[in-house]
């Protein structure tokens, strides 16, 4: 079969691959459609920790396709699912209170096992959810970094009514800004770093979207862009009482000055949160399945997989005068 192949050196190209023979408590699903993210460059790069991947790898954790064959429990064949990309020991301490996000085996499909970019996938039945025929491919391929996202804002009990602030104007930050509805906020203020991405920011539901640094200060800030100068800014931008949720990844050994008295004397929660876990993707999955969560006007570039070279371009670089948001690849074309 075909598939999207990196060797971690600044390679990715479209090559034959074994077509995977499934273990005995696994299933094979057909990728439909395939989003791309900031990471599947830096696995390209070899740039990820080399805890973290496997290479010759397959691309691909952010996905929707569907079942090759009728499986128990879960549907008939050509249902679309969604797949857990975490695949959790279930043994270990975490794993056994839930925080499946740090199984002390880590090991995740597009990572460590070979991912979606690819005609075929073999994964664990227990991870494969289905979903609703109602349900566009193009809200359900974002239910991964969905599912990133709301992990983080349901970690810790969240009142509702709070201002909100959004640092970043990326796939991250703007469905951290769809997605903080669900808190009933008393309003949210995107700050962002393109003026291109306002249309998009807009359609979050956001009220604000601003270039400059916000002058107010607000009772939960969400730092998605990843910069040491966005998580300055988010710290010092929560209001007394606040909390401050941590979600972009700055380059590996930034560093960042804090005022611990500061956030003493403000009562302030600083909460930082890695990936998923099993929990929040069920229920992602379910406010997908009810149609509560629909957020496909994120998807801005769509390509073949003949063309995946141009994807990764649009993710690198891109053209900074056009809106980006989630770039997806299409396999079922
Ligand atoms: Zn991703
Ligand atoms: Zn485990």
């Amino acid at each position: 079969m075909k598939a999207l192949v990196t060797n971690g050196q600044r390679d990715a190209a479209v090559r034959d691959w074994p077509t995977p023979i499934p273990l005995p408590d696994e299933v094979v699903v057909r990728p439909l459609l395939v989003g791309m993210c900031g990471t599947d460059v830096e696995l390209i790069d070899g740039s990820v920790d080399p805890a973290y991947a496997h290479y010759p790898l397959v691309l691909g954790h952010e996905w929707v396709g569907q079942l090759v064959s009728d499986v128990n429990e879960i549907g008939v064949a050509g249902c679309r699912v969604v797949v857990e990309g975490i695949v959790p020991c279930g043994k270990c301490a975490a794993c056994q209170r839930g925080a499946t996000n740090l199984c002390s085996t880590y090991d995740e499909i597009g990572f460590t096992r070979p991912g979606a970019m690819a005609e075929l996938v073999a994964a664990p039945r227990s991870l494969v959810h289905p979903i609703d025929d109602a349900v566009a491919l193009d809200d359900a391929v974002l239910v991964e970094p969905m599912a990133v996202v709301w992990r983080a804002l349901t970690r810790l009990p969240l009142r509702n009514g709070l201002s909100v602030a959004v640092i970043g104007d990326g796939t991250i930050a703007l469905l951290a800004a769809y997605l903080v509805s669900a808190l009933s906020p008393a309003d949210v203020t995107i700050v962002g770093q393109r003026e291109a991405q306002r249309a998009l920011a807009r359609r979050t539901g956001a009220a604000n979207f601003t270039l400059d640094t916000p002058t107010a200060r607000f009772d939960l800030v969400i730092e998605a862009a990843g910069t040491v100068a966005s998580v300055r800014t988010a710290l010092d931008r929560c209001a007394r009482g606040g909390t401050v949720i941590l979600l972009g990844l700055p380059p590996h050994g930034s560093r960042v000055e804090i005022a611990p008295d500061d956030l003493v004397n403000n009562d302030i929660i600083v909460q930082a949160s890695f990936s998923y876990t099993r929990d929040a993707f069920a229920d992602v999955v379910h406010h997908l399945n009810t149609r509560q969560w629909q957020p496909s006007f994120l998807l801005t570039h769509h390509y073949p997989l003949a063309s995946a070279d141009a994807a990764v371009a649009a993710l690198r670089t891109g053209d900074l005068g056009s809106p980006r948001g989630k770039v997806v690849v299409d396999l079922s074309v």
